[in-house]
């Protein structure tokens, strides 16, 4: 179905940061398929374990106890927790579903009555109906409706107006990204998380952190709310969890998990064998090539490189999570089209920003080659929309 608008080249292969198109043309790839392939293309630890576990037991049913799960799990709790542990985990397969099991979960907590999610506009929780209208982009509910109900949106980074709707008779859960991913990098004000944490803890309402984009190293920690000391009481992750294979995840402190019962929720697929095999793979990876630390370092590189050129404003985000803010009258999707045909993999994910997410594992000489690349076809991009001008004059 025609849900996404056709691209003008087809890949059928990639290692490490490159990409490869059916005409055998080499890309660098600084999108990841949106922050999934952390640890690279064809990343030989995650091929190996997928290859190995398809050979010996593809899927069981959530009906039986899985090994892997249980590891998977445990890790994922000491990362969550920072080794403290405490929390229990659901696996899904995407991140909306990793989503949809937080909202859920919030209402078992909450109660009948007490069952709003607070999210913030800007944001985005994924596809599904209880996710979408989760999502803060009033223009993408419209189609829809009517929505499940009870779901409030408030502007994002600002905690009065979180205060203010944060009515604890009614609301179970706020739920919120630490960085607003697809409405082009958004960083709210430093301490905005501490405080949304104290204000859920004296009315007695979750905290849900989104971390499907941000999480697992990509903004220089492994979670990017551990930047500002709190722990939440729910966190979801997916996209990169499996680098590459659909998985997804829902943590959660061990007294709020406790109020899913035996058949409040499952999946078929969530938490089998063949996925957790790569997610195993890949957060042992991750751990060894201590990705956070990486992307912190290329992060700053990209920032220093990018920061001056001529067309941008501002370059915004955390570690490998950054969003090149263009100068009015450039327009992202043009550029980013434009970026496609020299070779450089990047998106818009609105018409001013664009966005860089190269996996974690980008060398320093592939970011240079990157900003290189930027550079021409940005100053290309300023000529052209300013006919007579030098390059880089007032505008
Ligand atoms: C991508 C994304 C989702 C949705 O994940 P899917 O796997 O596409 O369902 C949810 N939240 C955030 C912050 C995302 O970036």
């Amino acid at each position: 179905m025609a849900t996404y608008r056709p691209a003008p080249v087809r890949f059928v292969a990639g290692a490490g940061c490159r990409l490869f198109d059916d005409e055998g043309r080499s890309y660098l790839d600084f999108l990841s398929g949106i922050a999934v392939v952390s640890l690279g293309h064809a990343h030989p630890a995650v091929a190996e374990a997928v290859g190995r576990q398809a050979a010996t037991l593809l899927h069981v049913s959530n009906l039986f106890e899985n090994a892997l799960a249980e590891e998977v799990a445990a890790r994922l709790d000491e990362l969550v927790t920072g080794g403290a542990g405490g929390g229990m985990v659901f696996f899904a397969n995407s991140g909306a579903e990793a989503n949809e099991c937080a909202i859920k979960l919030a209402r078992r907590f909450g109660g009948r009555g007490r069952h709003e999610v607070v999210s913030a506009y800007g944001s985005f929780h994924g596809r599904t109906l209880a996710t979408l209208h989760a999502t803060g982009q009033p223009d993408k509910h419209e189609p829809f409706a009517p929505l499940p109900e009870g779901f409030r949106h408030v502007a994002y980074g600002d905690l009065e107006a979180l205060a203010a709707v944060a009515d604890p008779t009614r609301v179970a859960a706020v739920l919120l990204e630490p960085i607003q991913g697809e409405s082009g990098v958004v960083v709210p004000p430093s301490g905005y998380l501490a405080a949304a944490r104290r204000l859920c803890d004296e009315r007695g309402i979750l905290l849900v952190l989104d971390e499907v984009q941000t999480g697992l190293g990509r903004t220089g920690s492994w979670f990017a709310f551990q930047d500002e000391g709190i722990l939440p009481d729910v966190v979801t992750v997916a996209k990169a969890l499996g680098n590459g294979m659909p998985a997804g995840a829902c943590w959660a402190r061990a007294e709020v998990a406790g109020h899913f019962r035996p058949g409040d929720h499952g999946s078929t697929f969530g938490g089998q064998p063949l996925a957790l095999s790569a997610v195993r793979a890949t957060l042992e990876t991750m751990a060894e090539l201590d990705v956070p630390a990486r992307a912190r370092h290329r992060g700053g590189q990209l920032v220093e490189a990018i920061s001056g050129m001529t067309g941008v404003r501002e370059v915004r985000g955390r570690g490998l999570l950054l969003g090149v803010v263009l100068e009015e009258g450039l327009d992202a999707g043009a550029l980013a089209s434009r970026l496609l045909a020299e070779g450089l993999v990047v998106n818009a994910p609105v018409p001013g920003v664009l966005r860089l997410a190269p996996p974690l594992v980008v060398s320093e000489a592939e970011c240079d080659e990157a900003a290189e690349i930027l550079k021409r076809v940005l100053a290309a991009a300023v000529r052209a929309a300013r006919p007579g001008r030098p390059v880089g004059g007032a505008g």
